[in-house]
């Protein structure tokens, strides 16, 4: 087995990845919140942790990932709320979008997707340990808080600067930043028109960090005592999610939560932060709308190591797709002429060399690069450039495997564009070779070009 490196928030250290028991491992990614779409900036998290489990998995590691739905949380209720509705009337239709962009691109499954609301019980059980040991209490509010004084290893992960503590104070929104340490809730006693569920301390509803604690101990082991290899998110839930994560899962337990943490990097779009005010929130329908294919913003993000910001524009991913097109046409053309012949010697040393960069530290653009050396290494033979690509596609992921020998699947070609061709077809089964040119030029004017084979012909962007 090969040595995977990974930067470790908790260390602030690249360390060579150690499993806890041989060749398996245990990871947890925080998942959506399913009140929205998810936005290019989540997106890119979820790529970056789909490379993770598909590294972890090509150096032959079993992997078992779970990946929580957040569907009960102070978003969620507040767009329930504005909309009359119930909560699962929201998170519902979103949890079922969230599915659909993780398969169009092409992010492979977790194990599991436990729901929040599915975990009152296990969450309502460790705030009766936490009671028990001390490290909670009920606030004037009626509320249950965890009591950060009480634990001494608080701010261990994100290093917080203790001064900012506000010692004796509390805080009940789920989202708040690092000027703002204090108290933090567990379980929020129940309000009116808010959804509820009864416990020993009163009816209410958890708060967020909670249940990210109860979904990953539940279901990786934790409610045992045993640590989790590696937990995963966006850099922003460093704190206070992580961190608190941190502080209700060890102080229950008494052992250690988790031994690697893995935080990505934001997306920029324009320099900017991604905000309402700038009207600058994308998903991935305002990508499909621009005509850009989904794949194209995968390669986009695998353009750039998951830790480094990225700026996102229409501009760059224009360039991404175009980059994309070029290697399913390359892959289309091969498909055509190689079956595979084995070329041992050459293989490994790409092989090597791409192993080497993804496991060091998931460097996806470093892979990119090797990548594109086999494409236009002018030394090896088209088959054996397609056995490597195929098989550095288990780790890129950008659906290589998926290409066949006459389809396009490049993306999608508009129906008029497809009538014409139709048409064209026809006339040329008619042996009517003048109109059906004069069509084909028509269509090569339009930004399409016809490669015809003995199959029929294809249509495809110029
Ligand atoms: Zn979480």
């Amino acid at each position: 087995m090969k040595t995977v490196k990974l930067y470790n928030f908790l260390t602030r250290k690249k360390q060579t990845f150690k499993p806890i028991r041989k060749n398996r491992v245990n990871f947890y990614a925080c998942g959506p919140t399913v009140y929205w779409h998810a936005h290019i900036g989540n997106l890119r998290t979820y790529i970056f942790e789909d490379i993770l489990r598909r590294t972890l998995k090509y150096n032959g590691y079993k992997v078992k990932q779970i990946m929580n739905i957040t569907d009960v949380e102070d978003k969620i209720i507040r767009k329930a709320k504005k909309e009359k509705k119930k909560i699962h009337e929201i998170t519902e239709p979103y949890t079922k979008i969230f599915f659909e962009d993780l398969k169009k691109l092409n992010i492979e499954k977790a194990e599991q997707y436990p729901k929040a609301t599915k975990h009152i019980k296990e969450i309502i059980n460790i705030i009766k340990k936490l009671l028990k040991k001390g490290f909670a209490y009920k606030g004037k509010d009626n509320s249950i808080y965890f009591d950060i004084s009480k634990f001494k290893n608080y701010g261990k992960l994100s290093r917080l600067n203790k001064k900012n503590i506000k010692i004796g104070a509390r805080i009940e929104a789920d989202e708040y930043n690092k000027e703002n340490i204090q108290d933090f809730v567990l379980w929020k006693s129940k309000k009116p028109g808010e959804p509820s569920w009864s416990s020993p301390f009163g009816n209410g509803r958890p708060g967020w960090h909670i249940e990210c604690s109860a979904m990953s101990m539940k279901h990786l082991g934790g409610e045992q005592g045993r640590t989790i290899d590696i937990h995963s998110g966006a850099i922003d839930l460093l704190f206070p999610h992580h961190e608190n994560e941190i502080a209700q899962s060890e102080a229950t337990t008494g052992k250690k939560f988790v031994n690697y943490w893995i935080e990505g990097e934001h997306l920029l779009v324009n320099e900017q932060k991604m905000s309402k005010s700038l009207g600058n929130i994308y998903t991935l329908r305002d990508v499909e709308k621009n005509s850009f294919s989904p794949l194209a913003f995968r390669y986009l993000i695998l353009t750039s190591h998951y830790r480094s910001k990225l700026n996102f524009t229409w501009k760059s991913i224009k360039a991404a797709q175009s980059a994309l097109n070029n290697i399913y046409e390359f892959i289309q053309d091969i498909n055509r002429e190689a079956k595979i012949v084995k070329n041992p010697k050459i293989i490994k040393i790409y092989e090597n060399n791409f192993l080497t960069s993804i496991n060091d530290d998931l460097n996806t653009s470093k892979a990119l690069a090797i990548f594109w050396k086999v494409i236009k290494d002018k030394n090896i033979s088209s088959s054996t450039k397609k056995q490597l690509l195929l098989e550095f596609d288990k780790v890129l992921g950008l659906g290589l495997n998926k290409i066949k020998k006459t389809e396009n699947k490049i993306d999608k070609i508009p129906q008029k564009i497809k009538d014409l061709a139709g048409q064209r077809e026809k006339l040329r089964a008619n042996k009517q070779f003048v109109p059906a040119d004069s069509l084909r030029k028509k269509i090569e004017s339009l930004g399409y070009k016809l490669e015809d084979t003995a199959a029929g012909s294809t249509v495809l962007r110029k």
